[in-house]
C-alpha cells in the first residue's frame, strides 16, 4: 500500500538494514527498542493486522521466521507479541511481529 510505512520499507524506500529476508518477510530492527533487542517481523504482503489475515499458512511461515532468525542470532528466550488494533497498541497498521529479548521494557 502507497502510504504504509513498512510497504516502503520493505520496497527499500528508506534503507533500512534488514536482518533477515526470505521470499515473504523481512526483519528489521525496531526504530524505538523496548528490549535488547527488539525485531519486526513483517509480511512483505501488505496485510493491515490479523483481523485482515485470510492466509491461513502465512501466519505460521512468519512464525518460523522468527525461529530462523532467532536462532541465527543465538537468541534462544524470547517474547513475541503481535498488536492487533489501536486500543490494543497497534501503531502501524501492517502486520508484524515484535520479537524481544533481553531485558524487556512493555507493560
Ligand atoms: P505496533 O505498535 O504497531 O505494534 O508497532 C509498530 C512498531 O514499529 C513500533 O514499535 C515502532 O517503534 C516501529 N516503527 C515505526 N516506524 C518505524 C520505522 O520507520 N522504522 C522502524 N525500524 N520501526 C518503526
Ligand atoms: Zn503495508
Amino acid at each position: 500500500m502507497s502510504d504504509c510505512i513498512f510497504c516502503k520499507i520493505i520496497n527499500g524506500e528508506f534503507n533500512t538494514e534488514f536482518v533477515y529476508e526470505n521470499e515473504y518477510a523481512v526483519v528489521f530492527k525496531d526504530i524505538n527498542p523496548k528490549a535488547d533487542t527488539h525485531l519486526l517481523v513483517v509480511p512483505k504482503k501488505h496485510v493491515e493486522s490479523l483481523n485482515e489475515l485470510d492466509d491461513e499458512t502465512l501466519l505460521g511461515k512468519l512464525m518460523m521466521t522468527v525461529k530462523k532468525v532467532t536462532k541465527d542470532l543465538g537468541i534462544k528466550s524470547y517474547k513475541t507479541v503481535i498488536n492487533t488494533g489501536k486500543e490494543a497498541g497497534q501503531e502501524v497498521f501492517h502486520l508484524h511481529i515484535h520479537v524481544l529479548s533481553g531485558k524487556i521494557n512493555i507493560n
